[in-house]
């Protein structure tokens, strides 16, 4: 029988697994189970061509308690409510894994951006936050990027909630561009992250970076940055991929050069020097590295049996399903969850409010000291918890470490009874 592949099931899941291991009560999982508030908008736009087009979105806060919600903003034809309840459940436990004090949040709008002008877009993204100003601010809940959104629509959405409030308020999203109180090292955030996870993650292993053969799913912008950050690491790219398809190089590609053939042609196939394979084929390639880097449920119980990677780390959030990982801890191949592995766009998003609520804007070569502390920090915690508990694989630890947190928070502020 294959898995049904529901994300928000999959995240109750974890959670409940967590919880269980660690002993808490069934308080926990009660208030753990459901995201705290969820918000359906519909959002009228209007179009070039002068109609009217209604877009639905959501907005979700999954819990609070260790800080205001926090999350980004999602673009994609196939943004569905139970989705975004999954993603805003995976903030809360990314930002607990990591240490920084926020809850869980995020957002998403059903719309094919590649169907919307520049225009289009524009007003899509004001008309988004006019919807759900009443909820989000600096202090209440505070949106970023993600899958199809970057810098010019997180300032756009600014500006909006900035008009709506009648003062700056740079402090409500993050991932700005810098010239409006963007931080330094946010926009490769994700990738650096992971990249500091990947090298603790191989020397516990016993495996070394340079000349590793890696294959990244997904050339957005944690895809690509990924890809670039661990060929200057020597690393060996041999295959990247995007929603069009993969390519395949057994010798190595040049992601820089990649990057160039994507901005002139709006995709990584038919780059000259390299094999076309499907996706499919993409996350079976032999390699030592595998990064997702792309969508939820792209491994599951159809196909992890096929994977040959020594280590999976999830840049994607949601890439892996509980079959899947089942399969995967039975051949031996260590998958370094998305909620400790790509916490690094959130960790940077927390320095940039930070920035904003102190007027005073750091060096990214700060920026990066931070990170590095952090996500290294995150990485051991995780490891000793995963050694120390017989039967569990890192997801589990990284649930536990994280659920921990959050229930201690919920403890102490009574929420708990
Ligand atoms: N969208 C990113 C994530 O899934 C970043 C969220 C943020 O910076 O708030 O972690």
């Amino acid at each position: 029988m294959t898995e049904t592949l529901n994300s928000f099931a999959m995240a109750q899941r974890q959670i409940k697994t967590a919880i269980h291991k660690l002993g808490l009560a069934g308080s926990v999982y009660e208030l753990l189970k459901e995201p705290k508030r969820t918000l359906t908008v519909l959002v009228p736009v209007k179009m070039d061509n002068g109609g009217i087009k209604v877009f639905t979105g959501y907005r979700v806060v999954h819990n609070d308690a260790l800080g205001p919600g926090k999350g980004g903003i999602r673009f994609h034809p196939e943004v569905s409510l139970d989705e975004v309840k999954a993603l805003a459940t995976w903030m809360t436990f990314k930002c607990a894994v990591v240490g920084i004090s926020y809850g869980g949040a995020k957002g998403g709008v059903m719309v094919d951006p590649k169907q919307l002008s520049r225009s289009e877009m524009e007003r899509l993204s004001r008309a988004y936050v006019q919807a759900i100003a009443p909820l989000i601010g600096p202090e209440k809940d505070i949106p970023a990027p993600d899958v199809n959104t970057n810098p010019q629509i997180m300032s756009w959405m600014m500006d909006e909630f900035s008009i709506i409030q009648q003062h700056n308020s740079f402090g409500v999203i993050t991932g700005k561009p810098l010239i409006i109180g963007g931080s330094a090292g946010r926009v490769p955030a994700t990738a650096q992250g992971m990249v500091y996870v990947l090298e603790e993650a191989m020397q516990a292993l016993k495996l070394t970076l340079e000349g590793a053969n890696v294959v990244i799913q997904g050339y957005g912008n944690a895809g690509s940055y990924a890809a670039k950050i661990l060929f200057d690491k020597k690393a060996k790219i041999v295959a990247v991929s995007d929603s069009q398809g993969g390519i395949y190089n057994p010798k190595g590609l040049n992601p820089f050069k990649i990057s160039e053939h994507k901005a002139a042609t709006g995709s990584v196939i038919n780059y000259l020097g390299a094999k076309t394979i499907t996706n499919a084929e993409l996350l079976t390639l032999p390699c030592d590295v595998l990064v997702p880097s792309a969508l939820e449920n792209q491994i599951t119980d159809q196909n992890a049996a096929g994977i040959k990677a020594k280590i999976i780390i999830e840049a994607a959030n949601g890439p892996t399903t509980p079959e899947a990982d089942r399969i995967l801890v039975d051949k031996g191949i260590w998958v370094v969850p998305d909620i400790l592995a790509n916490a690094g766009g959130v960790t940077v998003s927390y320095f940039e409010w930070v920035q904003n609520n102190m007027g005073y804007y750091w060096a990214e070569e700060e920026v990066e000291k931070h990170l590095r502390r952090i996500m290294k920090e995150a990485f051991h915690r995780v490891y000793d918890l995963y050694r120390e508990y017989p039967d569990i694989d890192m997801r589990a630890a990284a649930y536990m470490l994280a659920v921990k947190r959050v229930s201690e928070a919920m403890q102490v502020r009574g929420w708990l009874g």
